[in-house]
């Protein structure tokens, strides 16, 4: 069977570097929904972010997102890429990659000073609450925060063409 290359494998992975982009708009009925492509390290050029971080990342960063008092009823996913170089945030409504900065500023900041007990990560919550690693999870955070999103550049929120 003959398959079609998905957008987001057409995207050139050798020039892209850390960023914040719009991976794509989709119509789900008749509401535009904007997959963006957070991506924290530069793939096939630094090493990955390892699954303990990235999951704790996930936890942390869902949870924000969830009950951020301005966007919480606009967040329809997050979660992290299989390759380890980033995560994906879906929200509903036509958005550009500008648009959610103060956002990720606000939820790497929070992830960056995060102190107790991960949210959802025990037995009940989770389907591998031990793989956790907060201190890298804030190490990662506070890079991206500082290296990418504060005073973000347009070559960081545009695909290379
Ligand atoms: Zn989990």
């Amino acid at each position: 069977m003959e398959m079609e290359k998905i957008t987001s494998f057409t995207v050139d992975h050798i020039r892209l570097v850390p960023g914040v982009y719009v991976s794509r708009r989709d119509m789900a009925g008749d509401t535009v929904i904007t997959t963006f492509d957070i991506r924290m390290t530069s793939p096939n050029d630094e090493p990955v972010m390892n699954t303990a971080e990235v999951h704790t990342i996930e936890h942390l960063g869902a949870t924000f997102l969830r009950n951020h008092g301005e966007w919480k009823d606009r967040i329809l996913y997050f979660g992290p890429m299989g390759c380890r170089t980033g995560f994906y945030l879906l929200l509903i409504g036509e958005y550009e990659s500008a648009d959610i900065v103060p956002l990720l500023r606000e939820m790497f900041a929070f992830i960056a000073s995060y102190e107790g007990e991960v949210p959802g990560a025990r037995a009940k919550d989770c389907g591998n609450y031990l793989d956790m690693n907060l201190p890298m999870a804030k190490y990662l955070a506070r890079k991206y925060l500082d290296e990418v999103l504060t005073d973000i550049p347009d070559f960081r929120l545009n695909y290379p063409d």
